[in-house]
């Protein structure tokens, strides 16, 4: 498979692994997500609960003692002996006092028979004095086992309440009766409207006696049995009201609860028992923000998972990138390196024919130069000869004076023809295959030595301007024999030249030594510059030169790797360069 086609497909399996885990991931997220907001919710509603629990507990508690107070004093207990007395006055001013001091909702006492003697709304139309309640079963708790407990809607005022009975002996301990304390529970279900709650408090019937939300009060939520619903109908605890079903149901974990006629909402049940036997405090945690909760979580988690995705596959991305440009790197590198073997290997050819080329070139330019040469040689030659027979002529007549001037001619011929040949000794040695390190300052010093006996025959002034050291890759024959041609060239040049003037100067220059060697002579014109480095080119009278100085410090000037020229300065005069690069030494400082 080609490699894009497999990460296009590694790609495209990832985000098909991610897209078939995506539901189980968002599924488990949102459980967590209920689960977390169901358990604080639970937590809070416990808290809650206690808090509630603790207040009804202590709205009841409150009066407990009110009863047993009241069945204590002296003169209700008399008021029982003598029921229609002047006392029942006092009787009802003592219990108006005991309601107001005490906050109760209402306080009154009943005889033996359920009938009401004296009540703290004895003056209110809806007075409870005459009425009789001996249907209720505090009456009936309190007369049998001297304390009762109800909870019940006022027959007379119509308003819910609790009451706390206690049997009340009278001072001749033949009458009884029955001290009650109504007390109202309304305002509880105030703070938890306020706090906007869903609280509610059901009895041992399962009735709902008080709750925060109107729409639940009086519904029984467990079915009724025609006992219970008998019982109620005798002890008219409801009076009037007409008690229905809540219509509750259960699901799963929650309550779904009727909000309106037509409308439900589901809730967590939370529950606590209460201290009247058979009571207890419910309070409900709506569902729906527990399920908005468990979406939040789920959507969090999904654009998570897709930034992750999109991460993973962005770095996968940018890896594979870089892989490739790391590649495509080590391929370039690759390639840079054989070129750069090929361009060595070409070099190190192209070295190698150069040096073949210019030693070719050399025997080339020898044959040119074995025709000079006989040609040069030829001359001084047949005049040996010629002086060599006529010096036997003169012996044989005894003329040795002159036999004498022969052989200086013939010697004087033969030193020429020695010089010819001399210097073609340097010229025909191959260049050395690695030069040593010159001093081209000391070299200049020791030829300068040499030519100084001719430089002061001439009266030529010298200007030398070299460093103490110069070293340069070439061998002490060569850099000599290149400074003797182009010195002794300048100083020919300028032999006529009335204030004779002679330059050689040395400066570094682009990695090697550059040599210059002017003078004040008649210079040379641009068409004789293209010829001076050819052999036997010479302007200089026969005998005087021989053409091959500049033509030979050409050869060995390649030979060093160096170069050389030639130019007439728009001042006048000659000037040579001679570039040589620096020694091996030296280009290591550098
Ligand atoms: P030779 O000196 O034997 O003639 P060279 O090869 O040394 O041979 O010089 C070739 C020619 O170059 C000289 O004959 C001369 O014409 C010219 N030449 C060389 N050096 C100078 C110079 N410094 N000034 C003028 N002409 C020069």
């Amino acid at each position: 498979m080609h490699k894009s086609d497999r990460s296009l497909w590694e790609m495209r399996r990832i985000w098909l692994v991610g897209f078939l885990l995506l539901p189980f991931l968002l599924a488990f997220a949102a459980w967590i997500g209920f689960q977390h907001a169901k358990e604080q919710a639970l937590q809070q509603a416990g808290e809650r609960l206690n808090l509630y629990a603790s207040s009804f507990e202590g709205a009841i508690n409150k009066y407990d003692y009110l009863p047993w107070m009241i069945a204590q004093t002296p003169d209700v207990r008399r008021l029982l002996d003598h029921p229609d007395s002047s006392l029942t006055d006092d009787i009802n001013s003592f219990l108006a006092d005991t309601r107001n001091t005490s906050l109760a909702d209402e306080v009154y006492l009943m005889d033996e028979q359920g009938l009401t003697l004296a009540s703290s709304n004895f003056q209110h139309p809806d007075s409870f004095v005459g009425n009789n309640y001996r249907f209720r079963p505090y009456f009936t708790e309190a007369i049998r086992s001297g304390r009762g407990s109800f909870f019940a809607i006022g027959t007379t005022t119509g308003l819910p309440g609790y009451f706390l009975s206690e049997r009340v002996t009278s001072e001749s301990g033949e009458q009884a009766g029955v001290a009650v304390v109504k007390v109202d529970l309304e305002p509880l279900q105030a703070d938890w409207q306020l706090a906007a709650e869903k609280v509610f408090v059901s009895d041992n019937n399962s009735i709902i006696v008080l709750s925060s939300h109107p729409q639940w009060k009086y519904r029984y939520i467990d079915v009724l049995s025609e006992e219970q619903l008998d019982a109620i109908r005798r002890n008219r605890q409801f009076d009037t009201v007409e008690l229905k079903p809540l219509g509750v149901q259960h699901n799963n974990h929650f309550k779904v609860m009727p909000e309106t006629d037509g409308e439900t909402a589901g809730y967590l049940n939370q529950t606590l028992d209460l201290s009247p036997s058979g009571w207890s405090i419910h309070y409900l945690v709506p569902v729906l923000p527990l399920y908005q909760f468990a979406l939040l979580v789920a959507g969090l988690v999904l654009i998570l998972y897709i930034l992750c995705l999109t991460g993973v596959l962005w770095m996968r991305e940018r890896s594979r990138r870089a892989q490739a440009a790391l590649k495509a790197e080590q391929r370039l590198r690759a390639l840079n390196d054989s070129l750069e073997d090929q361009v060595k290997e070409r070099t190190s050819e192209l070295q190698r024919i150069q040096r073949e080329l210019v030693q070719s070139e050399k025997l080339a330019a020898l044959g040119i130069m074995a025709a000079g040469l006989s040609h040069e040689l030829n001359q001084p030659l047949t005049a040996v000869r010629t002086y060599a027979a006529s010096g036997r002529k003169l012996l044989t007549r005894a003329l040795y004076q002159q036999v004498d001037t022969a052989l200086d001619k013939i010697m004087t011929l033969t030193s020429r023809m020695s010089d010819i040949t001399s210097q073609l000794k340097v010229f025909v040695r191959q260049a050395p295959a690695l030069s040593q390190p010159v001093d081209w300052s000391a070299r200049i010093d020791f030829v300068l030595e040499m030519l100084e006996h001719r430089i002061q025959q001439q009266q030529v002034s010298l200007h030398a301007d070299y460093p103490p050291q110069a070293l340069v890759r070439a061998d002490d024959a060569r850099i000599e024999q290149i400074l003797v041609n182009l010195l002794s060239n300048a100083l020919d040049a300028v032999s006529s030249t009335p204030d004779p003037q002679v330059k050689i100067s040395l400066q570094e220059n682009n990695q090697g030594w550059l040599l210059q060697v002017e003078d004040n002579g008649p210079g040379f014109a641009s068409e004789q510059i293209k010829h001076l480095f050819e052999p036997f080119y010479s302007t200089k009278n026969v005998g005087q030169g021989m053409g091959l100085g500049l033509f030979i410090c050409y050869g060995l000037v390649q030979d060093l790797d160096g170069h050389i020229r030639a130019e007439s300065p728009p001042e006048g005069g000659a000037r040579f360069e001679v570039w040589l690069p620096f020694s091996e030494q030296k280009a290591r400082a550098a």
